[in-house]
């Protein structure tokens, strides 16, 4: 890649009737960084991400995935591209290794590469034991991993998650905080969002604090509870 961020978001701004959800967002997010997004609920996090996975159109202001605007160029923005949603869908009858099989065969994946592709993510995301377990009866920590094999299935280099570790209980945390640890350490973007600053600022390079659709604060963990003062204090747990 020839640009020096992998997301840009300029002036986003969404609106669902008279609640505006996004209100001129502006950030960068470098390649290879890992960027924290925090917020309260309701502050606009799922709102923001939406639009950088082409998920959802800002009404103005552009999303720009590896300097490509993500409403002109869907197709190059979903290849580069690992979206985790903050839930999964699971399907009554089908098995985890099918699940990814799925989606694999969704982004057009010969029948070769789609078995490479879904061995690789199971064993990454230590799922290979459940290949043949129901995606429907799966643990909150294991739909995660699935969730999180899923967004990886094409290895994208820029990863958006959502909120990957709510409702998780603390060991799923810890194992999900050192498969995201790995995943930085290849060299992949990672954008991923959370209500409670401690999950994330130890492996982030930087925070970004939104507070009722506007970013109030950009820079480290620290300078985040001192610049965002009481905001942060009230509107998320430390
Ligand atoms: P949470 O942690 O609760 O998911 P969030 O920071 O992700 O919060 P958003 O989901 O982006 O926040 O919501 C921002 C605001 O926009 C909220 O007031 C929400 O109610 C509103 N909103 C989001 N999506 C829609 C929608 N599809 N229709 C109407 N209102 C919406």
């Amino acid at each position: 890649s020839t640009t020096k961020n992998a997301i840009v978001a300029e002036n986003l701004v969404r609106s669902f009737g008279p609640v505006r959800a996004v209100n001129n967002v502006s950030f960068e997010v470098p390649v290879g960084s890992v960027v924290g997004f925090i917020g309260a609920n309701g502050a606009g996090k799922t709102t923001t991400m939406r639009m950088l996975a082409t998920l959802d159109q800002p009404d103005s202001g552009r999303a720009l995935i590896n300097g490509y605007d993500a409403a002109v160029y869907p197709d190059r923005i979903r290849d580069a591209l690992g979206w985790m949603p903050d839930s999964y869908g699971a399907y009554d009858g089908v098995t985890i290794v099918e699940y990814l099989d799925f989606y694999a065969r969704a982004l057009g994946f010969t029948k070769a590469d789609r078995v490479a592709r879904v061995k690789d993510v199971m064993d990454f995301t230590g799922l290979t034991p459940l290949a043949e377990r129901m995606t429907n009866k799966l643990s909150k920590g294991q739909g995660q991993r699935l969730c999180l094999g899923r967004a990886l299935i094409h290895d994208p280099a820029v990863m958006i998650m959502d909120e990957p570790a709510a409702g998780l209980d603390p060991q799923a945390r810890v194992e999900l905080k050192r498969l995201i640890r790995l995943l930085a350490d290849e060299g992949k973007t990672i954008f991923i969002s959370s209500h409670i600053l401690a999950e994330l600022s130890e492996m982030c390079d930087s925070m970004l604090f939104i507070n009722n659709g506007e970013i109030i604060h950009h820079g480290s963990a620290e300078s985040l509870l001192h610049g965002a003062g009481a905001a942060i204090t009230y509107r998320v747990q430390i």
